[in-house]
């Protein structure tokens, strides 16, 4: 019987993700991708001045992305993360040091919650009310903003400064007071579901070895065609099938899913454009002395970097070439400001000399990434639900309530479409 031939556009997590499954249900599958590698928004870039592999920034992964677990012990590479027993945030602000939100594995996990909370330095007995709020809270249906909801449900200032700012920011990718609550109250309902749900992972290398390569080789091991430097320029669909056109030619598929930025979605379909977006801003500093945090991350509390993290210490060295450097980043999510680059470097530094007590910090390498589209943001939906007849949408455009853009939901948008794909 002739094999269903379908098209992928986009080798980000979505597209590889689509690819492995629709070749594991016996699809004929090409997948194409515009730049000379894949990876996407997960991708890593040769740095020539200390001769190693850098991300564009640096992904946190939480207990509850069962998705990207599952999908990492299918291509060999789940040994390529690492992760926390349980839960344990690291903090730190200009006025209390260094201080954590660390739940105990010996409490059931709501308790160890309530106990790790109230520990944390100002926050004591009287932030219990607090907490018992937001959990009931968290169930009800939730309109508007994050801060609406925290104004709504009377969550002490000290919480949302302390826990729920912080992990806005960075799972949102957008402050409290324009970030959608019932997303954001998804994320904490799965993240805080149970002691393994709720801790934190991290890549052990650069994302292209990490996770890109072995989802690579796992589609050439199960006959996926990959294409990359192919630009799709045009997409048409008719009553049969659709036509695909890149520089080397036009070529018909059964089925084509897409799986690009929407912008590249609208532009290839006529769409009006309607997207949201934000940057995310990396800054990336070596140092030719040890130069360690206490942590592998850590989240800053009114700081302009809002996450620090030690890539050395990630990467347990593994960048061979320049083990003798100390490679640090941090990370500005939803970054709007109009700080030059040397501005911006300079106030990263002064916060890493207050953080790691170095006095004297001097960089000897610096990178600034900014990826301006780094996440499309919650949003009411834009786009018409049908598209074009054999054309499969997989998008990043998260609506109310949906996981905000991330690993997790990159890897069940290349699912989702193709149960779509065997439902048709
Ligand atoms: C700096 C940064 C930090 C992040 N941190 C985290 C984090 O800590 N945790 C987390 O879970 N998520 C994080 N994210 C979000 C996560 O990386 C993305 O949500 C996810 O990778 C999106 O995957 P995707 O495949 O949907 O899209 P993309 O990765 O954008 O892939 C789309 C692909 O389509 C290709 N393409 C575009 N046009 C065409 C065309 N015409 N023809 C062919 N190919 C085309 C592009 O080149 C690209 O490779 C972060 C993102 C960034 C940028």
């Amino acid at each position: 019987m002739k094999k269903t031939h379908i098209a992928i556009i986009g080798g980000g997590l979505t597209g590889l993700t689509a690819a492995i499954r629709a070749a594991k249900q016996g699809y004929n599958v090409d997948l194409y991708e515009a730049a000379p590698r894949l990876g996407g928004r997960t991708q890593s870039f040769f740095h020539q001045p200390t001769q190693t592999w850098i991300d564009n920034g640096p992904h946190l992964l939480i207990g509850a992305y069962e998705r990207i677990i599952q999908l990492l012990k299918e291509a060999n590479a789940l040994q390529n993360t690492m992760w926390q027993d349980t839960l344990s945030l690291p903090l730190w602000d200009e006025r209390r040091g260094h201080f954590a939100l660390k739940t105990s594995p010996n409490l059931p996990f709501p308790l160890a919650l309530m106990r790790a909370v109230q520990q944390m330095p100002e926050h004591g007995l009287q932030i219990i009310p607090s907490i018992l709020r937001l959990a009931l809270s968290i169930k009800k249906e939730q309109k508007g903003s994050v801060l609406t909801w925290m104004q709504s449900a009377n969550i002490k200032e000290a919480l949302q400064r302390d826990m729920i700012e912080v992990l806005c920011l960075g799972a949102m990718n957008e402050p409290m007071d324009t970030a959608d609550a019932a997303s954001f109250a998804n994320v904490l309902q799965q993240a805080f579901a149970n002691h393994k749900t709720a801790r934190l992972g991290w890549f052990t290398a650069p994302l292209s070895k990490a996770l890109i390569e072995p989802l690579e080789k796992h589609c050439q091991q199960l006959g996926v065609h990959i294409h990359t430097s192919s630009r799709v320029q045009k997409l048409l669909s008719n009553e049969q099938n659709c036509i695909l056109t890149t520089r080397a030619g036009s070529k018909t598929y059964d089925k084509v899913i897409l799986a690009t930025p929407p912008s590249i979605r609208n532009k290839l379909l006529n769409i009006e454009q309607n997207i949201t977006t934000h940057a995310i801003t990396n800054v990336h500093l070596w140092f030719d002395e040890k130069i360690t945090l206490s942590s592998p991350f850590i989240g800053g509390i009114d700081t302009y970097g809002q996450w620090f993290f030690d890539i050395s210490h990630q990467f347990h060295e593994n960048n061979e070439k320049s083990h003798h450097l100390s490679h640090l980043c941090a990370v500005i999510s939803a970054d709007t400001s109009n700080k030059t680059h040397a501005e911006k470097v300079s106030t990263i530094l002064q916060e890493l000399q207050k953080i790691t007590g170095c006095t004297h910090l001097k960089a000897i390498h610096q990178r600034i990434i900014t990826v301006q589209a780094a996440t499309h943001l919650v949003r009411p939906p834009q786009t018409p639900s049908v598209l074009p007849k054999h054309i499969i949408d997989a998008c990043e455009q998260p609506i109310s309530g949906e996981l905000p853009a991330t690993i997790e939901s990159a890897i069940m948008r290349g699912e989702h479409a193709i149960l779509q794909l065997l439902s048709t």
